[in-house]
């Protein structure tokens, strides 16, 4: 399989320092006396650490003290891809680790109470990050009697919405990425084919093209189109009916996410139904017309409301029936998502999707997904794909 992926770097390994510090300081100003981070995203923002989610505790404990000590708490047998995440490497992050026999709760409660010059029963507050699974929760609790607990998504979703001019650049690598796979797919055999056969050869193609991995592959035909999170079945693609095909993975850890909808011909020359290319017209009119008014302080839910009002105006309200978009990052979904009800203003680096959709359910739907970055004076789409039906003979 051919690529014309360029190699494309990752996070600069001095930034983790500056994540950390900017974490601290997020934290103080919360009140709070640390995060206590486990594995997953927040983890990998904040050491470039893609830990693997174990039953053995691996945590990060970051004081919100200025000068204190921030510890990777690891299972001895994880010591050398701990070391070798770039905080470590970068002496931003010590390392502790627990041997099988030992408890794990009271390292974490021990490297607290050192970090605060205190005792851990009079840790007063800390964050736990949002994924932590309920027995480190439960744990925690039993070894830290005098804390409240909190969520770290509510000191670092700050920092974590705004991508910087590096994580911008992965967006777009990944981005361009998966629009060339969906170029690919769509220029290729389809008629005669299964769903979860193309969706193989989206997953091979995500990872020819620089995915480090493919997240997921929607491939939706005929009437499982009008499905928005249809898994790709045994379903035999014909001709006279659409495909959505909505693909994603992940480069240095940063996600792609798009979504096109096809017309398959077929050898018949099955020219699209025209309910169906006035459903389009009207998905793409509410697709441009939200991404038109991506700018820093237009509130997410005035983007939601920029492509729900044309869809409603055409009379397909209620077959518009989820958020047009979420945040996307380290993390497939994540803040902030551009819903009804989420007043909070976009700022400048926050990246998201734009996607609505319309669904005729037993029928066909479509959907059409860009990632958008908010600009400084507008939107910045980092998916280049035509946004017209893309006609295929299939
Ligand atoms: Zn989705
Ligand atoms: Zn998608
Ligand atoms: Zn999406």
């Amino acid at each position: 399989m051919t690529s014309e992926a360029a190699p494309v770097a990752g996070i600069p390994a001095t930034r983790y320092a500056e994540r950390l510090a900017g974490a601290r300081r997020e934290a103080a100003r919360a009140g709070l006396d640390a995060l206590l981070v486990g594995v997953g995203a927040d983890l990998r923002y904040l050491t470039g650490y893609e830990a693997m989610p174990l039953e053995r505790l691996t945590m990060l404990v970051l004081p919100s003290m200025d000068g204190a000590a921030a510890t990777l708490i690891a299972p001895r047998l994880e010591v050398t891809p701990a070391r070798g995440s770039a905080a470590a490497r970068t002496g931003a992050i010590e390392i502790a680790t627990w041997e099988e026999t030992e408890d794990p709760m009271a390292l974490v409660a021990s490297r607290l109470a050192t970090a605060t010059r205190g005792r851990a029963d009079e840790v007063a507050t800390v964050a736990v990050s949002d994924g932590l699974r309920a027995a480190f929760v439960l744990g925690l609790q039993r070894v830290l009697p005098g804390a409240r607990f909190s969520l770290t998504s509510s000191v670092l979703r700050a920092l974590r919405m705004r991508k910087d001019a590096d994580e911008v650049a992965l967006l777009r690598a990944a981005a361009a990425a998966a629009d060339r796979v969906v170029l690919t797919i769509a220029n290729g055999r389809l008629v005669g084919r299964t769903e979860a056969d193309v969706a193989r050869e989206v997953r091979e193609r995500l990872v020819a093209e620089g995915h480090d991995r493919a997240e997921f592959s929607i491939v939706a035909s005929g009437p499982n189109s009008a499905s928005p999170h249809h898994d790709a079945s045994d379903r035999v693609i014909a001709g006279g009916e659409p495909i959505v095909l909505d693909i994603g993975g992940t480069v240095h850890g940063y996600a792609s996410d798009t979504t096109r909808t096809l017309w398959v011909t077929g050898p018949e020359d099955a020219a699209p139904a025209p309910e169906f290319l006035r459903l389009y017209g009207v998905l793409q009119a509410a697709q441009q017309a939200a991404t038109a008014a991506v700018r820093p302080g237009v509130a997410c839910d005035a983007i939601d409301a920029a492509a729900r009002d044309v869809i409603t105006d055409a009379g397909y309200g209620p077959w518009f029936f989820h958020r047009t978009g979420h945040g996307i990052g380290l993390e497939g979904h994540e803040d902030p998502y551009i819903v009804a009800g989420n007043g909070e203003p976009l700022g400048a680096g926050m990246a998201f999707s734009v996607e609505p959709g319309i669904y005729l359910e037993g029928r066909y739907g479509a959907r059409i997904e860009d990632i958008v970055v908010c600009g400084e004076t507008g939107p910045d789409v980092l998916n280049l794909t035509t946004r017209d039906l893309l006609v295929v003979r299939g």
